[in-house]
């Protein structure tokens, strides 16, 4: 055992061990955690884009609702079994401290208030989800009230479909890594339901923690969900019609511009799903990701 892993799993004990003598009985563990502990053990297999490539059309539809994986009471998967998408050139230390340094982001970012309003009005602090070693990243906009109940991004009626559109790639959820612009549900006063845009003001407050987050992935791709997510990653723009489609760069890395799902959502038209997955078929390519005919013919009229 190194001993990047002994000091990370004495602090975690000991954190642990902090815990329940505050009489917490429970606690969720995420796949990044489970992956940052397989990863410290050697002699794991590098699986890229390994999951299999559907063989037939995917619905992009809103309903039915596609099974979502179940939240918060997460099974320990036994280390053997965790894949591991570590490039090849991060050694075991490095990515010990990799996942160190996203943990002690994630802690920073978890007991943020800058905002002091979104501190007051939120119930989680919607941080992100993912294989922190994945070689493409979404980013969309900022937690509607599903993702703030549930401490996840993209788990809502958009989130579902976002699901379905990794699901057509070959990818699934827990390959790529997925965040907002904003980790805090945009507030609402005096209103019960709907949601607003981040003003500028908070956009510049939240965005160093996705900066963090980018610059630790090093992703290869990053696809940016809507007109929010490109103007807050690449500053003012052209706009999202005009610029989806059209490779831009992020801090050194290759950003794909596409429409949010919840444009699909409102706008169900067979063209608009096609323009998005013409998107994501330049990001499968930029990967080298393997795509069958049927995928490259999804959403063309028969
Ligand atoms: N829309 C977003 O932009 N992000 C989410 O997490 C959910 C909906």
């Amino acid at each position: 055992m190194s001993d990047d892993y002994r000091q990370l799993l004495d602090a975690t004990i000991q954190h642990l061990e902090g815990l329940k003598s505050r009489g917490v009985r429970h606690i969720a563990v995420t796949p990044e955690t489970m992956r940052a502990l397989a990863l410290a053990a050697p002699k794991f297999q590098i699986s890229n884009f390994t999951s299999p490539i559907p063989t037939a059309a995917p619905s992009l539809k809103t309903e039915p609702a596609i099974s979502m994986p179940p939240k918060k009471t997460i099974v320990p998967t036994p280390v053997s079994q965790i894949p591991d998408a570590t490039p090849q050139t991060l050694s075991t230390s490095s990515s010990a401290e990799k996942a160190g340094a996203f943990t002690a982001l994630r802690e920073r970012a978890l007991a943020c208030v800058k905002c002091p309003h979104l501190a007051a009005s939120r119930t989680t602090v919607v941080f992100g989800v993912g294989n922190i070693d994945a070689q493409l990243m979404f980013v969309g906009e900022a937690p509607g009230a599903d993702e703030d109940e549930q401490g996840e991004p993209f788990v809502g009626r958009a989130g579902q479909l976002l699901t379905k559109i990794i699901l057509a790639t070959g990818l699934s959820r827990a390959d790529v890594y997925i965040a907002n612009i904003l980790k805090c549900r945009p507030d609402t006063p005096g209103q019960s339901a709907g949601n607003r845009p981040p003003t500028p003001e908070e956009r510049a407050t939240c965005i160093p923690y996705l900066q963090e987050q980018i610059d630790l992935i090093q992703p290869k791709a990053i696809v940016a969900l809507g007109a929010t997510a490109v103007d807050g990653l690449l500053g003012k723009t052209l706009g999202i019609t005009k610029l989806r489609g059209n490779w831009q760069t992020y801090r050194g890395i290759p950003l794909m511009p596409t429409y949010h799902p919840a444009y699909l959502l409102r706008n169900q038209a067979m063209s608009e799903k096609r323009k998005v997955w013409e998107d994501i078929l330049k990001v499968m390519e930029k990967l080298e990701m393997p795509i069958s005919a049927k995928q490259r013919n999804f959403f063309l009229p028969a």
